[in-house]
This record gives structure tokens, sequence and C-alpha cells, in this order.
């Protein structure tokens, strides 16, 4: 069997065909700069990349023409098996807990939630009415980026700010990259042949967005970002936590309307903002030269990461893991030996040269007298999506495939 996955943004479509049993990525591709006068396609199948160039004027058309691409290069979605598509949604509020069925009633709540997340749920929307209306055979799962982190105690979901005012307007921590938190703190467990229900971990997302969250058995019981994608750690564009009041002093006395504080927080801040560069392979090669804006950049990115590394201690008062995902945390050796040099006294002890190099593959990087087990475990967002897809249509009895090893028999999540 296999599940088309796919991730609606503004003015793209990524999509991937996964087996969600073994694992592999059967056919992948990108639509880009849906609406503009140039659009761009490419699909990989086969060690086959296709990239096609005509405008796309919307979504339908975008999806049409990723349908059109299946069937001139393959694979042929009508003998692959597709028993579910699973859409990754960004913020499911208040109201979804875990991955859903995709129903007229959902795609109204999910818009319904889109003021707290304006550039992502209107997308994702889009994405999900054109897919169903394409793809009507099949079922639609909706897997939430918010959902892993539902149940976060209130004392870390909650503001400290008037009760009614908050209840009114949605304003608390929902917490972001909970697809990634959650596969990856389950699949270090099993890495490491721990039951998830005794460990107590660390996970360290480090993308162009960055995200950092504490799991004490399973369940996420503090994380970085809040209400928005925003807050908490430096990220590629993204501010990450600043005082409240430098909004404020802003646009009280700077003169930046709500929306240029909004591009300059989210787009034109983190590395960016700092070094000009929001890449750390262009971030190192400005300090190699030299570059005093980019070692800046660097010091504050790692000085973020390092304080929460150490409140995230305190809060789960013993570390089993910690685990660095996602671009830079799979690939880049020199942010993971800065973040933890010299917390020895924490219980981290990395081995400099089990860490060094890019990590395709789940590698222990510490020592084996650490008092906690430092891993890089590469992130899989789709395959998450997808096995979760699987999981909800099956249980809807939709997919018409009960076997023992499937994943929801399995155990994956
Ligand atoms: P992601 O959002 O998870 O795709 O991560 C993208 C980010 O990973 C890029 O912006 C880079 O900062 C970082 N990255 C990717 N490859 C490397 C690499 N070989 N070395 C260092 N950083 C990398």
């Amino acid at each position: 069997m296999t599940v088309l996955v796919v991730n609606s943004g503004s003015s793209s479509i990524k999509y991937q065909l996964v087996d969600p049993v073994g694992g592999g990525a059967i056919a992948s591709g990108v639509v880009e700069r849906i609406g503009e006068e140039t659009g761009s396609l490419t699909h990989t199948f086969g060690g086959r990349k296709v990239t096609r160039t005509d405008p796309i004027p919307d979504h339908a058309a975008g999806l049409r023409a990723v349908l059109a691409l299946f069937d001139e290069v393959g694979p042929d979605l009508a003998s692959s098996d597709v028993v579910a598509v699973g859409h990754r949604v960004v913020h499911g509020g208040s109201v979804f807990s875990t991955p859903v069925l995709v129903t007229d009633e959902v795609v109204d709540q999910i818009e319904a939630i889109s003021p707290l997340a304006p550039l992502h749920n209107p997308a994702n929307v889009t994405g999900i009415r054109v897919a169903r209306e394409l793809l009507p055979d099949v079922p639609h799962v909706v897997v939430f980026d918010t959902a892993f982190f539902h149940g976060l105690p209130e004392a870390a979901s909650t503001y400290a700010i008037d009760r009614d005012v908050a209840r009114e307007h949605g304003v608390r921590r929902y917490g972001f990259h909970g697809t990634s938190h959650h596969y990856v703190s389950r699949q270090v467990a099993q890495f490491l042949g721990r039951r998830v229900e005794d460990l107590n971990t660390i996970v360290l997302h480090l993308g162009n967005g960055a995200s950092a969250s504490a799991v004490r058995g399973g369940h996420a019981v503090e994380t970085s970002m809040g209400m928005t994608p925003l807050e908490g750690l430096v990220m590629g564009t993204r501010s990450g936590d600043v005082d409240p009041a430098v909004l404020i002093h802003l646009q009280r006395n700077a003169g930046l309307s709500v929306d240029e504080v909004d591009d300059l927080l989210n787009r034109r801040s983190g590395l960016k903002g700092l070094a000009g560069e929001n890449d750390f392979r262009a971030l190192h090669d400005l300090i190699s030269d030299g570059d005093e804006g980019a070692q800046l950049a660097l010091d504050v990115y790692i000085h973020r990461l390092r304080k929460y590394i150490g409140a995230y201690t305190a809060v789960l008062g013993r570390v089993d893991v910690l685990v660095f995902t996602a671009g830079v945390g799979e690939n880049d050796d020199v942010v993971r030996a800065l973040a933890t040099a010299g917390l020895e006294p924490l219980g981290l002890e990395l081995d400099p040269n089990l860490n060094a190099g890019r990590k395709k593959a789940p590698t222990i990087v510490s020592r084996d007298v650490s008092r906690t087990t430092i891993v890089v475990y590469p992130t899989n967002e789709e395959l998450a999506i997808a096995r979760q897809a699987v999981e909800v249509a099956e249980a809807a009895g939709l997919t018409g495939e009960e076997s023992d090893d499937s994943p929801a028999a399995a155990g994956h999540a």
C-alpha cells in the first residue's frame, strides 16, 4: 500500500508518495510559484527528475498537473494501492488533538482556526478541497502540527495575561513541528531498544524553522514554539523570543505598521537579520572570512539553544536522551558541539569523533559514560504523516487492509 502526503503552502504544493510500512519515498515533487507568471513543477520517480515551467494559475491546476505527471512519468497511481491521502495542517487550535478523517465539518473547523495561522491554514484548506475533488475515492486524513502538544500541562501552555482576554482570542501556547517531535521521540526510543514510556527526552528540531521539546514518557510537557511558530529558538529568518514590548516600541515610537512588524520578526530576523544569511552553510563561510555579524549570529543562536537545553533539563529533572534532528541538527556538527560544550555537569558528554560529519542515519554521538545519550535522528515528517493517515483510515475501516503487520498493529505513530 501507499499514501500520498500533501503539504500545501500559499503558493506551493509539496507531495510525496510514501510506502508507510517500508518507510521509503516512492515518488516526490513540488509545485512552486502558483498564481505567478512562471510556475514550476518538479516530479521525481525511479531516478528520473522531470521539471516543467508552465504557469500554474491555482492549486487545482497545480494538483491536476501533478496527477498528469504521475500518469506520464509514473508511478501509475491507479495501480499503486493508494490507501489514503495525508494532509499536513499547521494549526489545529484547541480543537484537534489527533489526526482526523477529513469531512466537510473538519474543513470548516480548520478554516475557522485560520486567524491563528493566517499564512498557513487557508492554504492548507485550499489544498484539501482540491485534493478531495480530484481524488474522491480515497480517504483523506489531516495531521496537525500542533496535535502532539495539545496535552501540554496548563502551566506550560498558559501565558500569564488576563485570562478572559486570552480565552476569548485563543491566546495560549499551542506548539508546532509536533509531527516531527512525536516521530523522533518515539523512533529514538525504538532505536535505543528502550520503551518510550520509560524515557525523558529533549528533542531539538533545528531546521530553517527551529523548536525544542521536552517529552516525558512519550508525552510532550514543554515546547519552545507558542501561539504561533515565532516563539522560542533563533531560526533562519524568525527572531524567536523577544521582549513583547519590542513590538509596542516599534509601533508606537518607530512608526512601523502591524504588517511591517510581522514581516520584520518572521522574515527579516533570526540568522538572516543578524548576518544576512539564513543557511548555516553560508553562515560558516562568512565566519571563515572573518565576518563579525555572522559570528554574532552563531553566538546568539547557540546561546539561546543552550538556555533551552538547560531549561528543559530542569523541566524534566532527568534527561535520558537528547536528540538533534532536521537540516541543521542532522548536518551541522559544529552546532551540535557548541550546543553541548561544557555541559558535562548536566550529564551531556559528546564524543567529538562520533559527532563529526553529517548524519544520514540514526547515530549515537555521546560517549558511553554520558548520563544522557545524545543522538542524531533524521526526522521524516512525510513518513510520520503517512503512518498516521493509515492508522486513521484503518480505524475508520476505509483501507480494506487489516493485516497484523499494519503500522497500527505494529505500534507506529
Ligand atoms: P530544514 O528546514 O530541516 O530543511 O533545514 C534547512 C536548513 O538546514 C538550511 O537552511 C541549513 O541551515 C541547514 N543545512 C542543510 N544542510 C546543511 C549542511 N550540510 N550543513 C549545515 N547546515 C545544513
